[in-house]
């Protein structure tokens, strides 16, 4: 009896030491698609996909690192953030990617966007005006096994014409209107999504759609980014 006694606790130990951080994260962040993504509306497979797939806490500051799940935007360093989660979800699943497809984000920051956008589509072209956070998010893709996110340190405005047209474009810092290189950088059929408004204060998010030379837009939620600033 006491054998089987000592065998019992000897499994529950074994299997307390087996759950890992890793299981603990990947715990929070299956709550985390459900409760703020799925609870609020979106339905996009592949974007509930993504955001269940990609460690969201290897993007945040380690000291920040058990909110890296929470229901909120973080700092990342110099003045920036790491979007809410649903935040990400809702543009990644409004832009209504495909698999061949190749995306352009101005705005890399710490690199989750383009890691959640990259486990959707062919290619991710990603570029950021801050050198060092351009620098970090680079080596923590790399290292995260990204291979299919390219990363530039530039001022974003002018896109990347050198991988253009793009099928979508996702910009994911707020400008006070919508960059002309970008609409011109867009596919025909292609749509685009970006904060439109004042740094800090009344800001849209609106979603941009390419027809031949028509161009629409929709203004789609009240959203607050951190400012699009221009390089010298
Ligand atoms: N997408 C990021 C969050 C970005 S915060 C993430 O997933 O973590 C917005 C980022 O846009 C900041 O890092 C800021 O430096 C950058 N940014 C602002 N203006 C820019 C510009 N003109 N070109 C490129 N990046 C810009």
């Amino acid at each position: 009896m006491n054998c089987l006694i000592s065998l019992i606790l000897g499994i529950l130990v074994l299997a307390g030491t087996s759950y890992s951080q890793d299981d603990k994260y990947t715990s929070e962040r299956e709550t985390m698609v459900k409760q703020q993504i799925e609870y609020r509306g979106i339905t996009n497979q592949p974007t509930l996909k993504a955001m269940t797939a990609v460690p969201r806490h290897k993007f945040v500051p380690s000291n920040l690192i058990d909110r890296a799940y929470d229901d909120s935007p973080l700092p990342i360093g110099y003045g920036q953030t790491i979007s809410q989660p649903y935040i990400v979800a809702y543009m990644t699943a409004f832009i209504n990617l495909k698999s061949g497809q190749k995306v352009l984000e101005i705005g890399t920051g710490s690199g989750y966007q383009a890691a959640v956008l990259s486990e959707i589509v062919k290619e991710v072209y990603t570029i950021e005006i801050i050198t060092e956070l351009n620098n970090s998010a680079s080596k923590r893709l790399k290292d995260l096994g990204y291979k299919n996110v390219i990363c530039k340190n530039a001022d974003g405005y002018y896109g990347w014409k050198e991988f253009a047209p793009f099928d979508a474009i996702i910009v994911t810092a707020a400008s006070e209107y919508i960059p002309p290189p970008l609409i011109k950088q867009l596919k025909d059929g292609g749509k685009m999504i970006i904060p439109v408004g004042s740094p800090f204060l009344n800001q849209t998010l609106i979603l941009i759609e390419k027809e031949g030379e028509d161009i629409t837009t929709t203004s789609l939620l009240p959203v607050r980014f951190v400012p699009f600033t221009r390089g010298n």
